[in-house]
């Protein structure tokens, strides 16, 4: 879950034209594993390239948004997160008291998943499931 997409080389192969910020924000973004938001993107392309404003950093994961490369999340909080579309398809708890979070795959859920829509007379293409928790133990 944690293989490293190379957004700059997506934005190739997309045909998006890539500026030095652009290429800045794709990498902040490919090396990024915890589903930042705008304002985290932001203070992390700002240390490398401080001329790259906030506007460009929104400007610039809509356009990767609207080009099928970056997934965008809503985790509650109303602050939309970004990763980029990854390789495989995976799920994501979100912990509610820190904001962290943390994926995976469970066949049986994925399983259930398409008999469900099966049911419902539907062949299952796409699924979103969040999970939000609290931690049992603090102590680890
Ligand atoms: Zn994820």
């Amino acid at each position: 879950m944690n293989q490293k997409i190379d957004l700059e080389q997506l934005c190739a192969e997309k045909g998006l034209r890539i500026t030095d910020q652009r290429r800045v924000i794709a990498k902040v973004l490919s090396e990024s594993d915890d589903h930042p938001d705008v304002e985290l993107l932001h203070t992390r392309a700002a240390a490398v390239d401080p001329r790259i404003s906030i506007a460009t950093v929104y400007r610039t994961v809509r356009l990767f948004e609207e080009a099928g490369i970056l997934d965008r999340h809503d985790f509650g909080d109303g602050r939309s997160r970004y990763e980029p579309v990854p390789e495989a398809h995976h799920d994501h708890l979100i912990d509610v008291e820190t904001g962290k979070v943390v994926e995976f795959v469970d066949p049986e859920v994925e399983a259930l998943q398409r008999q469900i829509a099966e049911r419902l007379g539907y062949r299952l293409v796409d699924h979103r499931m969040e999970l939000y928790g609290v931690r049992l133990s603090r102590n680890d």
